[in-house]
C-alpha cells in the first residue's frame, strides 16, 4: 500500500510538473501570439425571436500555435489574466472585431451588433472607457451597435467603481450584458444599481432545461426578473429546437448556440449574413 501510495505521489508531481512546464510554454508563446499573427476572432451568431432574425455576432478568441495547435481560450485565457497580457490581447481583440463590424456594416448590414466580452482584469483598466471609445470611434460604428459581456465577478469586485464605469460606457451609447449570470455570486440588489442592457443566461441553465425542472424553474425567473426590470435576455448554449422553443415560450428575447450555428470564420460568418439577411 505504501509503494502504490507512493507511485501515485509521483504520478501526480510528474502531472504538476507537465502542467507546470506546460503552462510556462504556453506563456512564452503567448507574449508573441499577436505579433506573430496566430490569434484570431470567430463569430457566433445572435437571434433575436422578433421575427426570428440574425441581429448580431458575439466575437470569441482563438488561438493557433504551430506546435500546439489550436489552444482552447478556456485554457489560455486564464493564463493572459495571471501575466497581465489579456490587456493587449483585449485591446487587440476590441479593435479587431469593431473593423469586421464596421466592414458588415459598410457592406449593408447596418443593423448588425458585435458582442465583445471584457476579462474582470480589462475591466479594471483605468484607460478603458478611452480605449473603447476610441476605438470606436475610429471604426466609425455607431456605440449603440457595440455590447461589452462583462461577468458578475468583474462587477462584484470593486463594486461602486464598476457601477460608474458601466454607467459612463452607457452614456457613450454601449450596451452592457451581464455573461453567464447566475452562476456569480453577486447580490441581486446590484441589478438596479448598475446600467445594464442585458442578461446572458448561462449554457450550464439552458442544458437540461427540458429535463430539470429546476434548471426551468430558474430561468423562468431570471427571465421573468429581467423584464420587470427592464432588461433583455439572451440564452447562449441553445442547441435544440425543443431548447429554442421552450425559451421563447418562457418569454427570452434573444438566443445563441450551435443550434443556430457554431462560431465562424469571419469569411464564412460574412456568408452566412448574404444568406440569413
Ligand atoms: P463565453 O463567453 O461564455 O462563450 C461561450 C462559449 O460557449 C464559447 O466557447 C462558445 O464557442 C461556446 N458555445 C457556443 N454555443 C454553444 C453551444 O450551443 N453548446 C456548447 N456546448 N457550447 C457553445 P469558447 O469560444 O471556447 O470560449 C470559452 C470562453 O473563453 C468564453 O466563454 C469566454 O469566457 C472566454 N473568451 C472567449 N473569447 C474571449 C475574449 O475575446 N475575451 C475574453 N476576455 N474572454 C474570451
Ligand atoms: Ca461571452
Ligand atoms: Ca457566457
Ligand atoms: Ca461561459
Amino acid at each position: 500500500a505504501k509503494e502504490s501510495g507512493r507511485n501515485r505521489y509521483s504520478f501526480f508531481t510528474a502531472d504538476m510538473q507537465q502542467f507546470h512546464t506546460r503552462n510556462l510554454l504556453l506563456e512564452n508563446a503567448l507574449r508573441r501570439a499577436i505579433e506573430r499573427d496566430q490569434l484570431s476572432l470567430v463569430y457566433q451568431p445572435q437571434y433575436s425571436m422578433v421575427n426570428n432574425q440574425l441581429i448580431g455576432f458575439e466575437a470569441l478568441l482563438r488561438w493557433y500555435h504551430d506546435d500546439f495547435g489550436q489552444v482552447s481560450p478556456a485554457e489560455f485565457i486564464p493564463l493572459a489574466e495571471r501575466n497581465g497580457l489579456i490587456v493587449a490581447i483585449g485591446e487587440w481583440v476590441i479593435v479587431t472585431a469593431l473593423q469586421q463590424l464596421a466592414e458588415w456594416h459598410r457592406a449593408g448590414y447596418r443593423q448588425l451588433n458585435m458582442a465583445i466580452n471584457l476579462s474582470s482584469i480589462q475591466f479594471r483598466q483605468e484607460n478603458l472607457l478611452q480605449f473603447v471609445t476610441n476605438a470606436i470611434e475610429f471604426s466609425g460604428v455607431p456605440a449603440a451597435k457595440v455590447e461589452l459581456e462583462i461577468t458578475e465577478s468583474a462587477m462584484a469586485e470593486q463594486p461602486e467603481r464598476a457601477i460608474a464605469l458601466i454607467a459612463e460606457l452607457k452614456a457613450k451609447g454601449l450596451n452592457i450584458a451581464i455573461d453567464d449570470f447566475g452562476t456569480g455570486y453577486s447580490s441581486l440588489s446590484y441589478l438596479k444599481r448598475f446600467a445594464l442592457t442585458k442578461l446572458k443566461i448561462d449554457q450550464s441553465f439552458v442544458r437540461d432545461l427540458l429535463t430539470d425542472s429546476q434548471d426551468k424553474a430558474i430561468v423562468n425567473a431570471i427571465i421573468n426578473m429581467a423584464s420587470n426590470l427592464g432588461l433583455k435576455t439572451i440564452a447562449e448554449g441553445v442547441e435544440t429546437a425543443a431548447q429554442r422553443d421552450l425559451l421563447k415560450h418562457l418569454g427570452c428575447d434573444e438566443m445563441q448556440g450551435y443550434y443556430y450555428s457554431k462560431p465562424l470564420l469571419a469569411d464564412q460568418a460574412s456568408q452566412f449574413i448574404q444568406q440569413a439577411l
